[in-house]
């Protein structure tokens, strides 16, 4: 499991000549296996902060370590936005299996013998309430089942940490409740790293070891706040 540590950390971007500060002097320190939630208002640099931990964006100031090393990307991170991006082509269950298919560390030993592979996303789909629709294709889904197939994709690799960029954020109130019990479902099983990128302060509370709440742009991290609830 892998730990991520923030000091000092700046983030600028460079757009037409303008230099637009959208995260300033954030402190992180996330023990591998935690479950945190970020909250903040919209454009105060949430995402940017996943790019930066993702190794997509480098730090203007500060420090930044995944794993005891300078982010970079590779395949121990697992990816969920707000718009599951499901290849309409292919079924959920080809779907979920993509990662394997470029990921450096199991691609070999996929090709060889996906069997092993191919029974873990099925009790993973199975596990978010996906067993009878593995074989269709996401047209044939609702968007919350669209958004549990995207969730099994980003976790098939066994990443040790998962960034999940308000994966709920297009849902009704009731299907986004049954997608937090099916994260939690998944995440039970091999507890990795989550940053979970929200402005539901409730769904942050339920779900998360620990919230931090970033201030309008450019962002900081003024509370940080750890919370003793059970998990729902
Ligand atoms: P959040 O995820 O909290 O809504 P973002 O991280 O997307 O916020 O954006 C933070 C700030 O950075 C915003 O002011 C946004 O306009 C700016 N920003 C985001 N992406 C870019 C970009 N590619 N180029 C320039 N500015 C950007
Ligand atoms: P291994 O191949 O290392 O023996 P398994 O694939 O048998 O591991 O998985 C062990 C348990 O973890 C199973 O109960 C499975 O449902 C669960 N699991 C497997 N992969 C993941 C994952 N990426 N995220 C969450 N749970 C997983």
């Amino acid at each position: 499991h892998t730990g991520i540590d923030l000091k000092g950390v700046t983030l600028r971007y460079t757009a037409k000549g303008q230099v637009v500060e959208a995260v300033r002097d954030v402190n992180m320190d996330i023990t591998p296996g935690e479950f945190v939630a970020i909250v903040g208002p919209s454009g105060c640099g949430k995402s940017t902060l996943l790019k930066l931990i993702s190794g997509l964006m480098p730090a203007a100031t500060g420090t930044a370590t995944v794993g005891g090393q300078a982010p970079r990307p590779s395949g121990q991170v697992g990816l969920a936005f707000q718009n599951p991006s499901l290849l309409l082509w292919r079924t959920v269950l080809q779907n979920v299996l993509l990662p394997l298919e470029v990921s450096p560390k199991h691609k070999a030993a996929y090709r060889r013998d996906p069997a092993p592979y191919m029974e873990r996303a099925k009790r993973m789909l199975g596990a978010v309430g996906l067993g009878d629709f593995m074989h269709k294709h996401p047209w044939e889904l609702s968007g919350g089942m669209q958004q549990r197939a995207n969730l099994v994709r980003a976790l098939i690799h066994q990443p040790e940490i998962l960034l999940l960029d308000e994966p709920f954020g297009a849902l009704d109130a009731f299907t986004r409740e049954e997608l937090w019990l099916a994260l939690q479902a998944l995440w039970m099983g091999a507890k990795p790293t989550v940053i979970l990128v929200t402005h539901d302060l409730r769904e942050a509370v339920l779900l998360a070891d620990t919230v931090y709440v970033m201030t309008p742009r450019p962002g900081r991290i003024d509370v940080q706040r750890h919370i003793d609830l059970p998990r729902p």
